[in-house]
């Protein structure tokens, strides 16, 4: 019970806050950040820099690398990596998804192996979380709702919302789609939360009419939602199809009752580090003032935003008009004149789903400094379009000597994340 005041009393403050300083976030954000110091204060990592007080500003940028390098200084719970790899691990594998070490939860972020982040969440930060999930994705009802929730792995994180009004489901992800179907027809769920990849496999089971479900709201998770699926799984399930952007540093984004998302800027200060001279694309370098036992501070994320200004909401929080992929994925290729041109994924999408309209599926691997290998479902004519259209692409940008091999599948493993265009030279390019 107390876990769910401890929800109810997050719920409040959250909308309270947000109402309160809706048009002022930043006085919010500094009064935060200085209640963020005496939790500082107890990371080896940080400690110094509070007792200098230190501005923000001054304070290092990490990022994945540095953040689990430093996991031992940086966490405020005392917890050793290995031992939390350890622990988190031996979970997964036994498909238990409760691991602890004293009362902290701890969750696996996807990734190769050896480069995969842990988390830690308290649980005053698990209520916290659920109080922002109720708020800003399911919506609080009174009424009695069930998900179905598709995820790689849970977490104590996710199992955290469920109560007598939310049922949760948990779909795993490596379970065959015949299943899932059998149970989502038996579940009749309200809302629907999974990745595009999986939505779209789902839409096209309910166009075949073997999955007969309509939830009243559907959250795309984990993925991007390149903007022509969103438009396919709007026609398919007559609905808007929301957007949640979370990761393993925390909860990030979710869309606006416009289809947009908005950083979390009431409990998130996002700086930009601006990736082109028009200043439109940028990482988010994020501060989460909502976090204790492990501080994420001045923490770059290597996703590529593009930002969306003036929604029509009227929120002012920073909006996003896509999520573009990872900088590993700018495809940076010399051109005639021996200059290096910094090709962003979304410049390749454009390309290929502007080729045709039928285009559905696709994918594009650059494999070397020359050679790229195309994925298009449907006809070789389609194929053909498509390739030529990035090939005019390249050709606009004085790129002339790619050559783009066909392949016949789209190249994603079952349980890993879709990500259309892909930089996949050697680390040594
Ligand atoms: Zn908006």
């Amino acid at each position: 019970m107390l876990f769910k005041l401890k929800v109810a009393y997050y719920l409040i403050a959250l909308k309270f806050n947000k109402n309160k300083y809706m048009d002022n976030i930043s006085a919010l954000q500094i009064k935060r950040w200085n209640k963020m110091q005496s939790v500082l204060k107890k990371s080896k990592f940080y400690e110094i820099l509070v007792s200098q007080k230190t501005p923000l500003e001054a304070y290092p940028i990490v990022n994945k690398a540095i953040f689990m390098n430093k996991f031992d200084e940086i966490n405020t719970c005392g917890i050793k990596l290995d031992i939390a790899y350890k622990t988190a691990l031996k979970a997964e594998k036994t498909r238990d998804f409760t691991p602890m070490i004293n009362k902290i939860s701890l969750g696996l972020s996807t990734g190769t192996s050896g480069n995969r982040g842990i988390f830690l969440a308290s649980e005053n930060e698990r209520a916290k979380w659920v109080a922002a999930i109720l708020d800003r994705v399911i919506g609080f009802s009174l009424k009695k709702r069930s998900i179905a929730f598709f995820l790689r792995a849970n977490s104590n994180l996710y199992s955290s919302v469920k109560s007598t009004i939310l049922r949760f489901e948990y779909f795993d992800l490596l379970e065959s789609l015949a299943s899932h179907i059998k149970r989502l027809n038996a579940l009749q769920p309200n809302i629907l939360v999974a990745q595009p990849s999986m939505l779209l496999l789902l839409a096209e089971e309910k166009e075949a009419r073997r999955l007969n479900i309509n939830p009243d709201k559907i959250i795309g998770v984990a993925e991007i939602l390149y903007q022509e699926d969103r438009s396919y799984l709007e026609g398919i399930f007559q609905q808007k199809i929301h957007q949640v952007y979370q990761c393993t540093e925390g909860f990030l984004a979710s869309t606006c009752e416009e289809g947009n998302l908005h950083f979390n800027e009431d409990f998130l200060i996002i700086e930009k580090k601006y990736l082109n001279d028009e200043k439109s694309r940028f990482h988010p370098i994020i501060t989460d003032l909502s976090r204790t036992s492990q501080p994420v501070v001045r923490y770059e994320l290597n996703d590529i935003i593009k930002e969306k200004k003036n929604c029509k909401c009227g929120n002012k929080w920073t909006a996003i008009e896509s999520i573009e992929g990872r900088s590993d994925d700018i495809i940076k290729l010399k051109n005639i004149a021996g200059k290096e041109i910094h090709l962003f994924p979304d410049y390749f999408r454009r390309a290929i789903v502007e080729s045709s309209e039928d285009i559905r599926s696709y994918t594009l691997i650059c494999i070397s400094d020359y050679e790229f290998e195309l994925f298009i479902e449907g006809s070789q004519e389609h194929y053909e379009q498509a390739k030529n259209s990035i090939l005019e692409f390249l050709k606009s940008v004085d790129i002339h000597h790619i050559i783009i091999k066909q392949i016949k599948s789209i190249k994603v493993d079952k349980g890993n994340k879709l990500r259309r265009i892909r930089n996949e030279r050697s680390k040594a390019n």
